[in-house]
């Protein structure tokens, strides 16, 4: 869905396959992942928690039965932490969702980790997914170049932390970038890194942006990687990457929306402002 806000500005939101929803925490993202569309254009603006809340009633228009959220659309959910927690917790408490069916996304910051550790006993705990995309530190900070700057062991330990007092495993989040990241060498750093820990990995195959230059890696390669980390022991999906019929999901639609070049799927933008 691409969704109109009060002041005209757009963002994307996913109607997910098993009852769940992606939604966007930002209109854009300063964390300017390399290989993302919305991180392209920098941040824009905060969405407020009711235009956050606002993408579910309209998921829920589409398909009723939604019972998951994944705060993992357009924007860092770190970088707007006040209107995301308090949507989770409206959600958590008033919308019919459970707990773990409220999954933020994040690229992970010592802010977001001192927010979750200090969480009352009986505030609603959300999921936690955690965007790694390399073992290593320096690939890492150039495929994120504005992500919080902690090391990624460091950044380990702290979602174990609250993984252990949320009684969820953490989910790492990898895109899977050709010849960038999909080698044995960071399937082996991974495998070391997570060994022993309450974690799983999805896989994402990266959805191809038109003027970058990463590619998506042939399918014997996800496959790949994935039984390597399984053999070791690694709870490990690949993901599918969603609304790729309408080139949606990673500021894709709004881009082309924004460029007058959208096809009918973005012609037919949802008003949320009220
Ligand atoms: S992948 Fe997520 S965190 Fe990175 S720039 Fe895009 S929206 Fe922001």
């Amino acid at each position: 869905m691409l969704l109109r806000l009060s002041d005209g500005r757009t963002v994307e939101s996913v109607v997910l396959p098993k009852n769940a929803v992606c939604v966007s925490t930002q209109v854009g993202c300063a964390v300017g992942c390399a290989f993302c569309m919305t991180g392209r254009g920098g941040l824009t603006r905060q969405l407020g928690s009711a235009e956050i809340v606002a993408q579910v009633a309209a998921a829920r228009e589409i398909n009723p039965a939604i019972r998951k959220v994944d705060f993992m659309g357009m924007g860092e959910p770190a970088h707007n932490l006040r209107a995301v927690m308090e949507a989770v917790q409206f959600l958590g408490t008033y919308g019919d969702f459970g707990h773990k069916s409220l999954m933020i996304s994040s690229s992970g910051s010592r802010r977001l980790f001192q927010h979750l550790m200090a969480l009352p006993r009986q505030a609603v705990k959300p999921a936690l997914a955690l965007s790694l995309h390399s073992t290593r530190d320096e690939l890492r900070s150039a495929l994120m170049p504005h992500a919080d700057k902690m090391t990624v062991r460091d950044l380990v330990a702290a979602a174990e932390a609250y993984s252990r007092m949320a009684r969820t495993p953490v989910q790492y989040e990898w895109v899977l970038l050709q010849g960038v990241n999909d080698g044995v060498q960071e399937a082996d750093g991974l495998i070391a890194l997570l060994a022993g820990r309450s974690a799983m990995v999805n896989v994402i195959p990266v959805n191809e942006v038109s003027g970058l230059p990463f590619k998506r890696p042939p399918k014997a390669a996800c496959l790949g990687f994935v039984r390597r980390l399984r053999e070791a022991g690694i709870v490990s999906t690949i993901r599918q990457s969603a609304a790729q019929d309408v080139l949606g999901g990673c500021g894709q639609l709004r881009s082309r929306f924004i460029e007058g070049a959208a096809g009918s799927a973005a012609r037919r933008a949802l008003d949320i402002s009220a």
